[in-house]
């Protein structure tokens, strides 16, 4: 089951150095932006979310639900996951364009490889205008 919910968390920090490798430059949770997005990329209206497959709900092999207490995590995931669709749909709003990044992206049987990840983040960047999500090899 997942710890406790975080920023920073690895998978985050992996993207973040590997874009900053590649001369991205970006802001970190924004308080000013609908969700606190991990990654702003003022210069590009884009923003990127790395979102652990437990706490937001994500349809997939690593997702679980819990053995215990399972009112109290339906209805904590349930509002987690609606709290995202309402983040998603303000930042389009705004004119934002979003990338999410599942975990199973980068944890577990499904995982891509860094380098495949950051290409498509990079591509997306620079010439993708509309919102995308990278998940595990499995859940596509
Ligand atoms: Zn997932």
């Amino acid at each position: 089951m997942a710890a406790i919910r975080s920023k920073n968390t690895k998978p985050e920090l992996v993207i973040r150095k590997a874009l900053h490798a590649r001369g991205f430059r970006f802001r970190l949770h924004t308080p000013k932006l609908p969700g606190k997005p991990d990654l702003v990329f003022p210069k590009y209206r884009a923003v990127i979310f790395v979102h652990g497959c437990f706490w937001h709900g994500h349809h997939c092999t690593l997702f679980r639900w819990p053995k215990t207490r399972e009112e109290f995590w339906k209805e904590k995931i349930d509002k987690n996951r609606s709290h995202d669709l309402a983040v998603m749909d303000e930042l389009a709003r705004h004119g934002w364009k979003i990338l999410l990044i599942w975990e199973c992206a980068m944890k577990g049987k499904g995982r891509k490889p860094i380098k495949d990840i950051v290409d498509t983040c990079t591509e997306w960047l620079k010439n993708n205008h509309s919102n995308k999500e990278i998940k595990g090899i499995n859940e596509e």
